[in-house]
């Protein structure tokens, strides 16, 4: 099967009316129009594309200006990269007659990017970019096999672009980077080598391998937290963040990070979600909520001081050094917590975030965990504040404090009825 055919064998039926729209608006402009990076490299292994990346050779800005004349929508430019990415909303694709997407398939959006240069005033600083040809394009990238291109425009569909033979290391599964400094400009790289390498299970290439030295770990030593932190959020992402980040610490990449996290561990082999019996956690942001559990998982086995030191160093958000402190406490003390009643439980759980109970539980899948997360915390009695009020009770400590025995009585099955709760107030007086 030639690469056009796998493309539109590939693709979903909507996915390809997108792109036969941006080919037609780049016909006309006359821009020779790709897809490159991770979409052709997917595209060659046979594997489903997550996101497609378009490159036209020549203004990218003057293609997103023709389409939103005709279509509609709305368009955001990046003048810095000559990008600019359009957003379709639920009119232009009735409009246009395609079926609305569906959330896992394509995003209602395109990146529509100028094929450019980029170069490093300084190691690990962030690139300065010029406009140019698709090969230059292809040479700025991280490693051979996400620098292919597949011309997509009139005669030229299906035409694959490879300088650099990224076939031959996608063949061979290597992961090879395409210049010697390309470690120390952009020391992210080194994370993303991992990251491909144990999502693919290919081998970083021999010279490759050599690059990560001293001067690159400096480099990614003195790398910004917010930038390092993409990239594991990234690794959360996957499927086998666990293998990628033991990856990384056989290549002592950790401890120039922080030293801390050469003791930091991820707890289960994968993230293994579990499915909607966990309410608020089929939440849609599914991205963020894996990153999150991600970082609970690898962090929980450090101490509080640890813990804080990385989340400075890494400028994690508050709710995540929140997450991953309370995680780590509960691990800490489910031992001492095991013959406990369920109200005793659910009291001291539901101070925490309940991702945190929920990594926990991943991690030692102790029951009462479980039954905290599905069941307990959502019990109530039936007997409310307004039953009290009418019974002459006045909000204050007392009131909250029958409330609070009545809702203990029912997690510890003490009663089961409203008429049980009814008896249950008559014994407190009430
Ligand atoms: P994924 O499947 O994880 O999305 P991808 O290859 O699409 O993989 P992206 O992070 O989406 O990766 O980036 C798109 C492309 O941009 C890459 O294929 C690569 O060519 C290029 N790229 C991304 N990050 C870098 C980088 N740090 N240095 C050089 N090129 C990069
Ligand atoms: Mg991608």
């Amino acid at each position: 099967m030639n690469l056009s055919d796998r493309l539109d064998s590939i693709l979903t039926p909507e996915s390809q009316a997108l792109i036969r729209l941006v080919r037609t608006e780049t016909e006309r402009l006359d821009l020779p129009l790709y897809i490159v990076g991770g979409s052709v490299r997917d595209l060659l292994l046979g594997r489903a594309i997550k996101d497609i990346d378009f490159t036209v050779e020549g203004d990218a800005t003057k293609l997103a200006e023709a389409i939103l004349r005709k279509y509609g929508g709305k368009v955001v430019f990046h003048s810095r990269f000559g990008t600019a990415t359009w957003t379709l909303d639920e009119t232009t694709f009735r409009r246009l007659n395609v079926p609305l997407l569906g959330a896992s398939a394509f995003p209602p959006f395109l990146d529509l990017i100028s094929a450019r240069t980029e170069t490093y005033a300084q190691p690990g600083a962030l690139p300065s970019v010029k406009r140019s040809t698709i090969d230059d394009d292809l040479r700025r990238r991280d490693f051979t096999i996400n620098a292919m291109a597949l011309r997509l425009d009139g005669r030229y569909y299906g035409q694959l672009h490879d300088p650099l033979d990224g076939q031959a290391d996608l063949a061979s599964g290597m992961i090879r980077v395409l210049h010697d400094r390309s470690f120390v400009d952009d020391p992210t790289r080194m994370l993303r080598a991992a990251r491909y390498a144990r999502r693919y299970g290919f081998e970083l290439e021999r010279h490759t391998l050599d690059l990560i030295d001293e001067e690159a770990r400096t480099v990614l030593s003195h790398l910004s937290g917010e930038r390092l932190r993409h990239e594991f959020d990234m690794i959360f992402e996957e499927e086998h963040p666990s293998s990628m980040l033991h990856r990384l610490a056989e290549l002592d990449l950790l401890a120039p990070i922080h030293t801390s996290l050469q003791h930091a561990n991820f707890q289960i082999p994968y993230i293994d979600i579990l499915p909607g019996e966990y309410g608020e956690f089929t939440i849609p942001d599914i991205h963020t909520f894996k990153q999150t559990l991600g970082w609970i998982l690898w962090l929980v086995p450090l101490s509080a001081f640890d813990i804080e030191a990385i989340s400075k160093r890494l400028d994690f958000p508050a709710h995540l050094t929140k997450s991953a402190l309370a995680g780590a406490r509960l691990l800490a003390e489910l031992p001492s917590l095991v013959n406990w009643k369920p109200s005793q439980w659910t009291f001291y759980l539901e101070v925490l975030p309940s991702i945190s109970v929920y990594a926990v539980y991943l991690i030692r899948m102790e029951p009462a965990l479980r039954e905290y997360l599905v069941h307990w915390r959502k019990v109530k009695p039936a007997i409310t504040g307004d039953d009290l009020k009418q019974r002459g009770l006045q909000p204050g400590p007392r009131f909250a404090e029958i409330l609070h025995q009545l809702r203990t009585a029912r997690l510890d099955g003490e009663v089961i009825s409203r008429e049980e709760e009814l008896n249950l107030l008559k014994k407190l007086g009430v």
